[in-house]
């Protein structure tokens, strides 16, 4: 026989040597809204921290409620979050055969039975529970009638739930949690038209899967001890669980498409980074001192789940649109434009005979808090406007304006060699020349050329949008001013 120590030992190298398995499991009923990411991320980042590895797993039993654009969203948001799973994606639906295979060995073992009521007698025990002030529970009618394992006919499986004791469970961010099993039904595992209930297919996936940590959201912690108990009558290994709290809106009630909460896909779509919400998400109820901002390697060592906070979190779209303006800045000017492309093409602008777009970023990035800001207020880099701003045309496009933009113009035309240095020059000459102020060239200059009264530095932005452009948009203004003091 093996010595005490022995076993301890092995026992030890079993815990060290246990593989870290994570998974996300979204029922694909709706769009992956933020709390759904966030999981995800949670997830997602613990297997990656533990060296461990993540599942994808749709959860679509509900036939009803689950659709393929939905599932088609999940992963889209997924792809573009760049949270990448080892195995999956697993559909529920696929694995019916063996929902049901192993709720036929639990009959024969007695840890399941059949149950005949009726919707009738339910009914009316509902009601009477319910008229005695008691919380409604299924009474066991069925649970010890043996014969009916051989019956045949219509009828539900019922989970047969211990009576007595209680299952307790600490979780890895509230601490030990405990339901007394008095509490808890023989749940139905298999409806009357044969197919496997939400937490038995859990259960059964976990199982297979061999997860070894579920994190998902506080609504599930009342699932939690029924799954547990299935988990015990199917002798497999009870996973570590973690729920999260709830993400909350300003009001203090949960984030909803009220809150201006989106989808996934939708703050793509607004102009976010993935690097952006990733930040936004993993500060949402999860530290490390004070750290603000990190990037995702730093997210894949420091993540744990002791760091969890175990109140609720409140969107805020300040600061998430705060950390988008911090990457569009920080983040490589070639890696933004790649995403900054997509918008662009979306709103079908030629970029041809403007800017790049990596140099776009350099020039916008700093007033710009959406790559959707940037393309709205780029386009008279590479689109020919017939109208100036009303109320910047009021301010600076006056008959006082006519001879700084003839000799800017003059000078601009002059130049040889066109770099942001040499404009800068000509519009510095201009101001010395007329022996007036800087902001008497510039800002008829800036509403010549860009048909508005804002835009990054001038000489950049002259020099951007290129010799020829520019000359033709003085004339254009100058054509402008006469037409109006006409
Ligand atoms: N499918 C469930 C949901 O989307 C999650 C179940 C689980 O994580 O255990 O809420």
């Amino acid at each position: 026989m093996e010595s005490m120590a022995y076993i301890v030992a092995m026992c030890i190298k079993a815990v060290f040597l246990m593989k870290i398995k994570t998974r996300f499991a979204p029922s694909p009923t709706g769009y992956l809204h933020v709390g759904g990411a966030r999981t995800a991320l949670y997830s997602w980042l613990f297997a990656r921290s533990q060296g461990g590895k993540f599942v994808l797993r749709i959860e679509d039993t509900d036939r009803e409620r689950s659709t393929q654009p939905a599932i088609g969203v999940i992963m889209d948001g997924m792809h573009w979050l760049n949270l990448d799973w080892d195995e999956g994606p697993y559909f529920q639906t696929k694995r019916f055969d063996r929902y049901n295979a192993v709720i036929d060995e639990m009959l024969i073992q007695g840890t399941a039975y059949k149950c005949y009521c009726s919707k009738e007698r339910l009914d009316i025990l509902r009601e009477t529970q319910m008229a005695n002030g008691k919380k409604p529970r299924y009474d066991g009618c069925c649970r010890d009638n043996y014969e009916y394992l051989f019956a045949n006919g219509p009828c539900v499986v019922r989970f047969r739930n211990p009576q007595k004791g209680s299952v307790i469970f600490n979780d890895q961010i509230r601490g030990p949690i405990e339901f007394s099993n008095q509490e808890l039904d023989d749940l139905i595992i298999r409806r009357t038209d044969g197919s496997p209930t939400y937490n038995l297919c859990v259960v059964i996936d976990d199982a297979d899967m061999e997860i070894t940590h579920v994190i998902r959201g506080e609504e599930h912690i009342n699932n939690t001890p029924r799954q547990i108990n299935i988990f015990k009558a199917l002798g497999a290994p009870i996973p570590e669980y973690a729920h999260v709290s709830m993400i909350l809106g300003a009001d203090g009630k949960k984030l909803s498409k009220r809150h201006g909460s989106m989808g996934v896909m939708q703050y793509r779509d607004a102009g976010f980074l993935p690097e952006a919400l990733l930040n936004y998400l993993v500060r949402l109820g999860w530290s490390f001192g004070d750290q603000e901002f990190f990037t995702v390697e730093q997210m894949k060592q420091w993540f744990n789940l002791d760091a969890i906070s175990k109140s609720a979190s409140n969107f805020n779209i300040e600061k998430l649109l705060w950390l988008n303006h911090h990457y569009i800045n920080h983040l490589p000017a070639d890696y933004v434009a790649t995403y900054l492309s997509w918008h662009i093409q979306q709103q079908s602008i030629d970029i041809c005979t403007g800017p790049r777009l990596p140099e776009l970023v350099k020039l916008l990035g700093k007033r710009c808090k959406t790559l959707k800001e940037m393309v709205a207020s780029s386009s008279y880099f590479y689109q020919e406007f017939s109208e100036f701003n009303a109320d910047a045309a009021k301010k600076h496009l006056q008959p006082v304006a006519i001879q700084p933009l003839q000799v800017v113009r003059e000078k601009l035309a002059a130049l040889t060699v066109w770099t942001p240095v040499s404009v800068y020059e000509a519009i510095v000459q201009t101001a010395d020349k007329l022996e007036v102020g800087m902001g008497k060239v510039g800002m008829p200059l800036r509403v010549a050329v860009t048909g508005s009264g804002q835009s990054p530095a001038l000489h950049i932005t002259v020099h951007a949008i290129g010799q020829a452009r520019s000359l033709s948009r003085i004339d254009m203004a100058l054509l402008y001013i006469a037409n109006c003091a006409r």
